[in-house]
Formats: structure tokens, sequence, C-alpha cells
């Protein structure tokens, strides 16, 4: 029988646990080896901010304080952007490329041997589940400077032509998603490609990104190559408008991405922008229905939803979408939701306050707009900020929850008959950071993802990630890569 027809009629098996079935509890119990306080990390050292004022971060599957955190100024910003421009010009441009690859190794090596108390850490104060800090964001981290330690000294293979070189100081600011992650995403390339760093990482999550600054001291990495200045957003905005910052390397929300823009138009910088995306997860008739479920629940439930390209537009076409959706009812009631510290839980906590509020304000603006929304029933935990895995149904490409990033874990469903409908759909967003295509076909998977304008395609899965890989959006989700060769080159002028 055609995949598509079987498609059609096969029977649903049903595995549903849900309540019925309570798992022991599984936590994680590494030392995050968390500090009181942290301080601003310039010049190889760690300094109190100019202003002697410090910020709460507190764990969002408890709403209690984690630690407080350095409020840099403008006099702190100025202080890191000196440090890290003597160090480009006294020490690391004058050594040579295979030994910026050591201190690379170095670190990479640094955060395996540290990573369970890390990725404790990440998830404490980002609210993630601990499977995925300790499966994904730490490997990947290390991953990232394994793989641009690689590069450091062999640059002039990037591409013919003239030799390219750093661009000096680089300014970078960070969002709270995948906080240690993203810093990798930066710092790496940046100091691979022979750059000195000043980063900024969410107000909400900086205790990974001043741990971090404890690997960078024991890897001895020379004073100054890269500086780390919490604050909020007047923090990163003077770092971007600074005058030794000669590239500026931004993650974050396509608001604030033109905020920036706009204030810097007209100057000498060179920027990339990584910013938001709504992404469509195609799923065509003959797919593979088992393992499309498992892909569209990994594209929009990993990490709450909080993903800027995660799987948020499903597009089903016409003639399985009632036995998809029936499937997908059944999986997500086998998803647990819950803390985030423990090794069973799938959906851990919703980031902070103003985020859950944010999810739900959208959530209601889908049923007044007239779709129907579905949840699974499973109890949440009273203390913290937790939202249900939640699909809606009956979407038209007018609702909000089809346009805007909703950023949690939320999935909007709309169906399509042909292909062309389809790619027409998918592209009809002001976002093209990513998009997954299900099908059989292999012509038809190059069809589409020729057609789609969006950065990264997944066939047949989704949310894979590898440095090796550029990363990077269209339109309003930003421009310029990261990862791979063309990460790299984004640093060189
Ligand atoms: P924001 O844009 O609000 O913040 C991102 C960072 O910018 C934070 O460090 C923030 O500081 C800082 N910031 C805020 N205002 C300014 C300013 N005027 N000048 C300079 N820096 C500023 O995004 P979120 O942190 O809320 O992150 C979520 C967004 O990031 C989503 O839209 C998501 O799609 C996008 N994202 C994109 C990725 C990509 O690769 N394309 C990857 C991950 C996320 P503070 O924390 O203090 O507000």
């Amino acid at each position: 029988m055609p995949s598509a027809a079987r498609n059609k009629t096969k029977p649903v098996r049903e595995l549903i646990f849900g309540d019925f079935w309570e798992y022991d509890p599984a936590p994680e119990t590494a030392d995050p080896k968390l500090q009181e306080g942290y301080d601003l990390f310039i010049d190889g050292k760690f300094v109190k901010p100019r202003s002697k004022k410090y910020f709460d971060t507190v764990n969002p599957a408890t709403e209690k304080k984690l630690a407080f955190i350095a409020q840099a100024d403008e006099r702190d910003v100025n202080n890191a952007c000196e440090a890290a421009q003597q160090a480009f010009d006294k020490t690391w441009s004058r050594i040579s490329a295979a030994e910026r690859g050591k201190y690379l190794y170095r670190i990479a090596r640094l955060l395996q041997d540290h990573s369970r108390e890390f990725a404790v850490a990440e998830t404490l104060d980002g609210g993630k589940p601990i499977k995925e800090s300790r499966d994904f964001d730490l490997p990947m981290t290390a991953a990232h400077f394994f793989y641009h330690a690689g590069w450091a000294d062999k640059l002039e293979y990037l591409m013919p032509g003239p030799k390219r070189s750093p661009y000096g100081v680089v300014g970078q600011v960070i969002p709270w998603n995948f906080p240690l992650l993203m810093l990798a995403w930066k710092i790496a390339p940046a100091l691979a490609a022979g750059n000195c760093v000043v980063i900024k990482p969410a107000e909400t999550t900086s205790i990974t990104a001043m741990k971090f600054a404890t690997i960078l001291q024991q890897a001895d990495l020379p004073p100054g190559v890269v500086n780390i200045v919490t604050g909020n957003g007047e923090t990163g905005a003077e770092l971007m408008r600074h005058k030794l910052t000669r590239k500026i390397a931004f993650t974050g929300s396509t608001e604030v991405g033109r905020i920036i823009m706009r204030e810097l138009a007209g100057t000498d910088k060179a920027m990339t922008m990584e910013l938001g995306g709504k992404a469509a997860n195609i799923v065509f008739e003959d797919a593979p229905l088992d393992q499309t479920v498992e892909g569209i629940v990994n594209g929009i439930f990993f990490n709450q939803g909080h993903v800027c390209c995660a799987g948020s537009r499903l597009l089903v076409q016409e003639g399985i979408a009632e036995a998809l959706i029936e499937r997908l009812k059944i999986r997500l009631a086998t998803l647990r939701v819950g803390d985030p510290l423990d090794k069973n839980t799938d959906i851990g906590a919703i980031h902070s306050a103003a985020q859950l509020s944010r999810i739900q304000a959208l959530v209601e603006s889908g049923v007044e707009e007239g779709a129907e929304v579905y949840q699974p029933s499973c109890t949440l935990p009273e203390q913290g900020y937790f939202f249900k895995p939640t699909l809606f149904t009956g979407v038209t490409q007018s609702h909000r929850i089809a346009q805007e990033e909703i950023f949690g874990p939320v999935l909007s469903i709309l169906t399509f008959r042909t292909l062309d409908e389809a790619i027409e759909k998918a592209n009809n967003t002001l976002y093209g950071l990513s998009a997954g295509v299900w099908t059989e076909k292999g012509s038809r998977v190059h069809k589409v993802a020729a057609a789609l304008k969006a950065g990264v395609i997944w066939a047949n899965t989704y949310n894979k990630f590898d440095p090796a890989s550029p990363f990077g959006g269209y339109k309003q989700s930003g421009f310029g890569r990261e990862g791979g060769r063309q990460g790299l080159l984004d640093y060189l002028t």
C-alpha cells in the first residue's frame, strides 16, 4: 500500500502514561557550585561594578533567588573594551595561530571536565530540563570550542583570495534561551579568527557565563582576551555603540535587533544579527507518521519552545491531518512537565514571569480569534512558572498565533492541499530562520527546500545542530551566519 494511503488508515496504538503511572523522582544531585554573587570579568579578573549595583537572578522553577549579579554601566563597558583592545594589540594578535588554537582546545576540555556542574547551574538559572542541559547544551558548547580550535591555524584555507584579518575588539550580546551555548557560538569563532571579545549575557541568565570566566582563568587565557559584562539592555546598548567595538554580533529578538541597527546605521561597524523565527514544519501525506510525531514534538517542545528555530507552525497535508493530530495528542499526554532538575522531565519551567504572561496572552488571542486549543491533562507544580504543552487546530494565516513568535510550548497547526500551497503558507511570514520537511521523496525535499526562504532546513528530522553547519536567517530573522566556514568569515575583515 502506498505510504500516503497507509498513513490515512493505520490504527493508532495508544501509550498513555499521563497521571496513571507515576515515575519515581530522579533528581540530578551534582553540585552546581554557585556563589552568593558574581562580579564582572574584566582583564582576566573579577571586579566590582563601578556603580556598586547588583540585581538578583532567580530560579524560574521555584521563584527563589539564586545569586546576585553585577550591573555594569558605561564606565565598566569602557574598561572592558579597553582591556580587550590592549589584549588584542599586545598579546592575542602577536601569538601564533596554533597557540590560539591550543587555548580553545583547553577551554573545550575544561568545559567537558565541569559539564555536570555547569548543566545543573544552567538548569537552575534558566528552567530547562536537566536532560537537555546535560545532553545538548553542554556537549554542544564544548563541541563549538573543539571545532573552532581546529580552524585557528587554518584560516588561510577558509576561502581563496587575499588574506583576511581579525577585526580587533568584538562586542557580543546574547539571549537567555541557551545561555552557555550562545556564548560558545559567539566566543569560539571570534577567538579562533584572532579577535578579542566583550560579551554581555542576558540579565536573567548570567550565572554560567560567570562560571565560564573561571574556566578561562584555569585555561590561562591571557587577560583581556575575553571580558564579560553583566547587566540589562542598557549595558548591551553601551557595548554595541562603544567606539572600540569594530564588529558587533547580536542574538536576540527582532525588535531589539532593529533598535541596534537603527542606532548604528552609518557607522563603520560590521554586524551580524541572529533574530527571531516562526518556522514552518511541513508534513506531506507520505511522511513516516510516528517519526514525524517525534520530530514535531522535538521541534516545538524542546527547551519549552524557547527556541528561535522552533517548529512553531505545523503545516499538514489535508489527507493525513486528522490521523497526525490524533497521534500528536496522544504523544502530548506522555510528556512530563515539572521539576527541571528531575531527569524524567520533558518540559521544564518557562523562563520568567514576563515570558509566561506573553505566552498566556498569545494563547488567549488564539482562542479569541477562533482557533481550537488542546492541552493534555497534567498537573503543573504550584510554585514556579509552568505552562502545559499546547496545540491549536483550525488556525488560519491571519491569526496572531500563526504570525507572531510565541517562544513557548505552543504549536499552531494549519493544513494545505498542494505543494505550492505549502510553500506559499510557509513563506508567508516576516521571519526566515528555519523550516522542516517530512516526506518519503527526496526530490520533493529538494524542491521544497529550494523554494523556502529559510536559512536552515531540516528534512525528516528537526533541531539537528553541528558546529560545522552554518546557522542564520533570511528576512527579519537577521543576517550573517554562526558555525562552519561562513560563521568564521563573519569574524574576519
Ligand atoms: P532580547 O532581544 O530581549 O534580548 C537579547 C539580549 O539583548 C539580552 O542580553 C538583552 O539584555 C539585550 N538587550 C536588550 N535591549 C538591548 C539594546 N537596546 N541594545 C543592546 N542589547 C540589548 O531577546 P531575549 O533575550 O528575550 O531572547 C529571545 C529572542 O532571541 C527571541 O526572539 C529569539 O528568537 C531570539 N533568538 C534568536 C536566535 C538566533 O540564532 N536567531 C537564537 C536564540 C534566540 P537583557 O537580558 O538585560 O534584556
